[in-house]
């Protein structure tokens, strides 16, 4: 906690050095959808897994719920999240060029367009 902190009183607003690109682009109510579309399918495949105890007559087509669930809230994102400059599809672009375990992180850090180099903040 430094003074400099306390002095910019940015208590209720939001500070644009400080949001990652993909909320200062209005784009956050989109992860939020994604978010909601995975936690849909876990959910299928959670009630597919206790289905099994109640005979496992229902596994088979919720676990195709989930999965079908699961790969449209994917390919939405992929189609949706994008570059505000070049319209650069970045979910696409960070999941091919990174390894799958820091794609999410590097693209929610990213402040730079790896497509066109511009400022995705601005
Ligand atoms: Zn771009």
């Amino acid at each position: 906690m430094s003074a400099a902190n306390l002095l910019s009183g940015d208590s209720g607003t939001v500070s644009e050095e400080n949001s990652n690109w993909i909320v200062s682009t209005g784009q956050a109510w989109k992860l939020y959808v994604a978010i909601a579309g995975f936690a849909g399918s876990l959910l299928c495949f959670t009630v597919a897994f206790f289905s099994l105890g109640a005979g496992g007559g229902r596994f088979l087509g919720l676990t195709a719920c989930g999965v079908f669930l699961a790969g449209a809230t994917f390919v939405w994102l992929t189609a949706v999240l994008r570059c505000p400059h070049c319209l650069a599809k970045l979910v696409w672009t960070m999941v091919v060029s990174r390894p799958h375990t820091s794609w999410l992180i590097d693209l929610a850090a990213l402040d730079r367009c790896p497509a066109c180099g511009r400022q995705l903040t601005k």
